[in-house]
């Protein structure tokens, strides 16, 4: 059970025209906004969004309906995802007890800011280290631009023991978050726990709300050890149903009824970046 309460306490602090707006690109018209539909393939904007009304309505495909009904549609979750996606983004607490209120959510919200530290680690390596000079060129050989490498946020893992782990530690963030986000793993040898990826070009697997979930990590030159590895299952990454690329392909796919599923990270980036965005592997 959801109250109505709790459900319009949402609608009202969510922003209509801003959670459609992530999606298409609105331009003022009378007391309303008008955008090239989501839904269907349009090249004249026909999709109309009334914020006083609370209501979006295309006018080509005729699909139409309130905040709710768009994030369902756009993110492909049911109603109380839906609820539980806007009442975060919007900071309303929903009472415990609730029925979206899921018992992992506060472990899982800690793997995520894990995650989500790591990614941030990641790109700031990769783009000031010293350390990451090769990664660099490998990029670049490989054909991807500066500004590309930044919007799809790769990442440099440096060699060391633990260097993700000591700054998530200064950052506030336990061991233990690292081990259940696959960042951390038990040595061997008795020494401390140490980092997952160490000396790899790194690659965000982001799911369609725009969270990180995963990595893949690329190892540079010629070093015996699998060229690449993979963060391994968690309460958040399911191998078998994620699919990278698709927080950018997702919008692609739907519009053009078709998508293209490839075999590695790069196949997906380098399509993308030549404009062909309804690409996942
Ligand atoms: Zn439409």
């Amino acid at each position: 059970m959801i109250t109505d309460e709790i459900k319009e306490e949402v609608k009202l602090a969510a922003d209509l025209v801003e959670v459609i707006s992530d999606r298409v690109k609105l331009k003022r018209s009378g007391n309303g906004f008008t955008g090239l539909c989501p839904f269907h393939n349009e090249k004249s904007p026909s999709f109309h969004v009334s914020p006083h009304l609370g209501i979006y309505k295309c006018f080509g495909c005729g699909r139409a309906g309130d905040v709710y009904s768009f994030v369902m549609e756009q993110e492909g979750v049911d109603f109380l995802e839906a609820v539980r996606l806007l009442a975060n983004r919007y900071n309303i607490i929903i009472p415990e007890g609730n029925a979206i209120d899921d018992p992992n959510r506060h472990e899982r919200e800690g793997v995520f800011h894990a995650l989500k530290f790591a990614t941030a680690f990641f790109h700031q390596h990769l783009r000031e280290s010293d350390e990451a000079k090769e990664a660099r060129a490998y990029l670049i050989k490989r054909g991807l631009k500066r500004e590309f490498i930044k919007d799809y946020l790769l990442g440099y893992s440096p060699e060391s023991w633990r260097g993700l782990a000591d700054a998530a530690k200064s950052a506030g963030i336990s061991d233990e978050y690292l081990f259940k986000a696959g960042l951390l793993k038990e040595s061997d040898t008795g020494r401390d726990p140490y980092d997952t990826f160490r000396n790899r070009v790194m690659f965000p697997v982001i799911n369609t709300m725009g969270r990180v979930i995963a990595f893949g990590g690329r190892l540079m030159g010629d070093v015996k050890a699998a060229k690449y590895i993979n963060s391994p299952q968690t309460l958040v990454y399911n191998k078998s149903e994620a699919l990278y690329g698709i927080n950018i392909a997702k919008n692609e796919i739907r519009k053009q009824e078709e998508a293209i599923m490839v075999e590695g990270y790069m196949d997906v980036l380098q399509l993308h970046q030549a404009g062909i965005k309804n690409v996942v592997s």
